[in-house]
Formats: structure tokens, sequence, C-alpha cells
């Protein structure tokens, strides 16, 4: 027992109040304040310690808290809780096998029969700690993850018009941390210009609620004035109580490596992605070849230049997509009238090209013909539209020109023509002499 057991005593004759000390989960010390020697303690404070409750009593602060270290810091430390209790004291209490518990000690002060006490309440602060550590780790985690991230971030505070912009995002466009005023001109102004009124549609667009998120590609202009492809998505994410944005944040994706790819990739697919015939590349290559390999064996080639009749109306009434079904459907029933040997590639807009190797006027003739029939068949009402029609520009190798250029010169000028006549109709390309 304490030396002080005549104290310690006095609580074991109120069993009532000391088992209900016992039902506490923190620990609870009677102290001597002179002393700092423990007088009583709950069940809670000598099994944390790993103690018996008559262990207890043969400690004092001194050896239990490994952060009072002699008489002459308890000292001082009694003479605060005095003055301004409850005290509160984050150290740690030496457990019977060594290792220790991180507390929290909160201590009051009070006098019963003429006697001074302190009664310490220390609370295990293990899980809690913990609990900080994890939280502070991943917080840096958090900040590391938002500095070092690949994406940019940038944050637009609309009222004060501040808009933030991550390190990253400045390393992104090889500018310094100091650089890049964070106003929305530094960005706007920035954005290729063919690009930009798009770009602050869709934005325009989220703000004012038309579109879930702001999604953009667009080419945004580094600190050497070239111009990276980026992907920026973004989302209000503060209202003021009227529900406007207030602040606005997003992130910012170089893909510049990513569209390069994706643009030599279009350049080497042999097909347009709208009609599924040939693209223009694929289709001049094909020309290129097939008038070599005619001009070597003395064969004759056949050329028609294909051009929707007043397509822009289609378009202007009844919107590009309707415009692009159509473009579709002139491609099939186009490619349904060639040989195996034909090709029909398209050369750009509304206009296709048919190259038939071994193909004399008389033969290409019939092919224009019969395009410009299966044009006329498409079924225009099952699209909301009149019929469709073609002019078609013909040309055929040698007599129309003797090289690509000349060939396709002469094709446009009978298409042209066929134009002029009043479309839907087909004309052939006049001989060279009289060109
Ligand atoms: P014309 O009889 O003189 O040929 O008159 P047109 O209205 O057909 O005029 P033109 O051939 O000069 O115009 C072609 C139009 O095709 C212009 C453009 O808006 C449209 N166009 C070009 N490419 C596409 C496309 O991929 N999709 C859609 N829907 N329209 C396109
Ligand atoms: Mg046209």
């Amino acid at each position: 027992m304490g030396h002080v057991a005549g104290e310690g005593a006095r609580m074991r004759d109120l069993p009532a109040a000391a088992a209900l000390f016992d039902q506490m989960a923190d620990a609870v010390y009677l102290l001597d304040p002179q002393s700092s020697h423990v007088v009583w303690a709950n069940r809670a404070a000598w099994e944390v310690l790993g103690l018996t409750a008559e262990q207890v009593l043969d400690h004092s602060v001194l050896s239990l808290q490994m952060d009072v270290i002699g008489m002459p810091q308890w000292t001082e430390i009694a003479e605060v809780i005095r003055r301004q209790p409850p005290y509160v004291f984050i150290g740690r209490h030496r457990h019977r096998e060594g290792h220790e518990v991180p507390v929290e000690v909160v201590t009051t002060c009070f006098m019963l029969d003429g006697r001074e006490y302190f009664l310490s309440v220390a609370r295990d602060v293990t899980l809690r700690l913990s609990l900080e550590r994890e939280v502070r780790e991943r917080q840096h985690q958090l900040s590391f993850a938002l500095n070092e991230a690949i994406d940019g971030l940038w944050d637009w505070d609309m009222a004060s018009g501040e808009l933030y912009f991550s390190p990253q995002l400045k390393r992104m466009l090889g500018y310094g941390p100091d650089e890049m005023a964070p106003v929305l001109s530094t960005w706007s102004g920035n954005v290729h210009p063919d690009d930009a009124a798009q770009v602050m549609r869709v934005l325009t667009d989220h703000l004012e609620g038309r579109r879930s998120r702001y999604e953009a590609e667009y080419r945004l202009r580094n600190r050497n004035g070239h111009y990276l492809w980026v992907s920026d998505r973004g989302r209000v994410c503060e209202r003021d109580v009227s529900g406007a944005p207030t602040r606005v944040v997003g992130m910012v994706q170089d893909i510049t490596d990513q569209k390069m790819l994706q643009f030599k990739l279009e350049e080497l697919a042999a097909n347009d992605t709208l009609t599924g015939l040939s693209n223009r590349r694929h289709g001049e290559a094909f020309l290129d070849s097939q008038l070599a390999l005619c001009a070597r064996v003395g064969m004759p080639l056949g050329l028609c230049l294909v051009d929707i009749d007043h397509f822009k109306v289609v378009n202007d009434l009844h919107g590009h997509l309707l415009g692009d079904r159509v473009l579709r459907a002139v491609a099939q029933a186009m490619a349904g009238e060639l040989r195996r040997s034909d090709l029909a590639y398209r050369w750009g807009g509304d206009e296709f090209v048919v190259v038939c190797p071994d193909t004399g006027l008389p033969e290409l003739r019939q092919v224009a013909e019969k395009v410009r029939a299966a044009l006329l068949a498409i079924d225009g009402a099952a699209l909301g539209l009149s019929t469709i029609s073609a002019s078609i520009g013909v040309a055929v190798y040698p007599d129309h020109g003797e090289d690509v250029p000349t060939l396709m010169a002469s094709a446009d000028a009978a298409l042209y023509l066929a134009k002029a006549a009043g479309r839907d109709r087909i004309e052939v390309a006049r001989p060279m002499d009289s060109a």
C-alpha cells in the first residue's frame, strides 16, 4: 500500500462510489499533490498499466508518467493545476512490461477534510493518435497527389475572380511556380483561337445548367508559344443561396501525344470515317498506282467526279446529322454499282470520285449512268427528303489527261459544266486540245 494509505482508505469507505469509478473506461487517479503519489486508482487505471490494484498504489506521477521528469517539474505542474484547473496534459504512461501508453490526462484539484487532492482522468489515446496519424498521412498523400499528379488542377473562385493554377498545371505549360497570374484571362487568352468559341460555349452551358459538366478537348498555348492538346474537365462545386455557381474546379490533362497518335492513325486509316468508303489519301494512292499500271499496259482508265446537288440545303433545312445520313446513303448506293476492280472514294464534303481501271468512255458513261440512277433511287422520303440527285463529270485516260492532276482537272471542268447546265446530269470532259 502507498504511504498515504490513510486517505486511500477513506475512498474504500465509499464502496458504492469506487464501484462506479471501476465501471469507467478511462483511468482515474486520486493523487497527493505534494508527493505526486497515487492515493487511489480505479480498475481501468491499474489494468491499462498491467498492474494490480495494490501495485498501482506504489506508484507516483513521477514513476508512471514518462514525460514528467523529477520533482521540480512536478512542482511546477502542480502549481499550474492549482491555478487553472482543469489542466490537460498529453503524455505517456509506462506499462509494467516497458512499453508506453499514450494518454491525455485531465486533472482537477479539490479539498476534502482540509486536505488537497488532485483527481486525474487519463484517457488512452493510442487509437486516436493512430487515426490522427493516418489522417495526416492521407493529407500528405493528397497534397502530394495534388502537386505531383500528372494532371494540372484549377480552382476558380467566381466571386473574387481568382483562378488558381496548380504547380503541375504551370509545369505542364512550362511556367514557374510564381508565373501565370491567377485570373481567367491567363487561361482564356491562351486557348487556340479556333477552339475558343467551342470551349467557351461548353463552359457557359455548364455554368448555366444546360450541361452536367464542363468537358472540352482543345489546344492550349504553352510558355514557348507552342500549343498542347489538353483534355479539360470541371464542375461547379459551390453555389450561392440563389443557386448561381460561385466556385468551379477542374483538371487539365496533356493529351498531345495521344492526339498526335490519333491524327497519325486517322491519316494511316484507309477509310473515311463517315461513309466507310476509301478516304482521299487511300483513293488518290489507288488512282496513282492504277494510272501507272494502265499506262504501262496500254489500257484506258475512267474517272467520275460526283457532287451531290444542293446538298447545303439539306444541311441548312434539316441539320448536319441528316446531311451525314444522306452522305452515307449516297456512298452505299454508289458502292453497290461498282465492279470489283473499281474504287469509289470520298474526295471531301459532298464530293466523291469513282476510279475505273481498264474502262473507256462508252463503258464509263454506263458506270456514271448507273451511279446517277442509284442515287435517284435512294428513298429520300425515308429520310424526310425529296429525291437526291448528283452531277457527274467524267474523264478518261489518256483522252482527257495523261497524268492524275490533268485528268482530275478535266473531270472537275466537266462537273462544273453539269452543274451549270442544270445539275442531275453527266457531262464528259472536253477533249484535251479543245480544253
Ligand atoms: P451544288 O449543287 O452546287 O453542289 O450545291 P451544294 O449545296 O451541294 O454546294 P456544295 O457542293 O458546294 O456544298 C457542299 C456542302 O456540303 C457544304 C458543306 O456544308 C457540306 N458538307 C461538307 N462536308 C460535310 C459533312 O461531312 N457532313 C455534312 N452533313 N455536310 C457536309
Ligand atoms: Mg454539292
